[in-house]
């Protein structure tokens, strides 16, 4: 005995599969479904012009400081723009550029409760640097921390959401509240390399209870934009100082770090 209609083809039918994003309808959606649950609040990876939108091919990106490299920097471990930098992490995973369409979707996902687009984009991160991302490489996922005021003027601290995302795919524990942002620094954008590290000094330190989880580990840090790694590298040094073994930094936008507007 055959079936006329396929499972998928009947999901189709009463719950057309739509890009989360542009909303087109995709013929194969629900075979993309990533989680067991099926209907309704599940994430879909969004269609293939939304991804190809979103994301940079991994070979574009420097492995050290996760900006877009340039035609030169093919090959080599650093590109131009961080040779003359330090950073206490192992390397930076990045999805894309901050600009266009990625940074629309960052900025919609700064103040988005639901964590719609946070699961969106985490799926997109997931599947497209699935080889840099592997429940083998990581013993624990901590997400920067935003300060109490921000937060509350904002609603949610998305690198929270991705973290929480990111580790349910990955069944990697994640660890919330592990850092902790003491200080209210002054909003980084406009300042130059040497006063963003300054900026950050001594912004943030680890919850005490979380000390013995730390120990050992090899973290997965969690943020939503990298621009120049200040804050990435201040929370490195300090998750080292309490024990961890090596930290890897993963965010969803590279912003163009003032070292590189200087040298076009
Ligand atoms: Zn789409
Ligand atoms: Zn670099």
């Amino acid at each position: 005995m055959y079936f006329l209609f396929s499972v998928t083809d009947i999901l189709n039918i009463f719950f057309p599969p739509l890009c989360p994003i542009c909303g087109v309808f995709m013929p194969s959606g629900w075979l993309n479904v990533r989680r067991k649950g099926l209907f309704g609040w599940s994430p879909l990876l969004p269609c293939d012009k939304c991804i190809s939108l979103l994301s940079t091919p991994n070979q574009y990106i420097c492995p050290r400081c996760g900006s877009m490299r340039q035609k030169f920097d093919f090959g080599k471990p650093n590109c131009k723009g961080c040779r003359h930098l330090y950073f206490s992490f192992k390397r930076a995973i990045v999805l894309g550029e901050y600009k266009g369409e990625l940074r629309s979707i960052v900025l919609r996902m700064k103040t988005d409760k639901s964590g719609f687009y946070a699961r969106t984009i985490s799926t997109i991160l997931l599947q497209e640097r699935r080889n840099l991302l592997n429940e083998n490489s990581f013993d624990l996922i901590v997400p920067t921390p935003s300060h109490r005021k921000r937060r509350w003027w904002r609603g949610v601290n998305s690198p929270d959401f991705i973290a929480k995302e990111i580790s349910r795919s990955l069944n990697i524990p994640v660890a919330i509240n592990a850092v902790k942002r003491t200080a209210e620094t002054a909003l980084q954008f406009h300042l130059s390399d040497q006063a963003r590290l300054k900026n950050v000094a001594g912004a943030f330190s680890i919850n005490p209870k979380m000390k013995k989880l730390l120990k050992g580990k090899r973290i997965l840090l969690i943020d939503d934009i990298l621009t120049t790694g200040a804050t990435c590298n201040e929370i490195t040094k300090i998750l080292k100082k309490a024990g961890a073994k090596n930290i890897t930094v993963c965010a969803i936008a590279r912003a163009i770090g003032n070292f590189n507007k200087k040298k076009k």
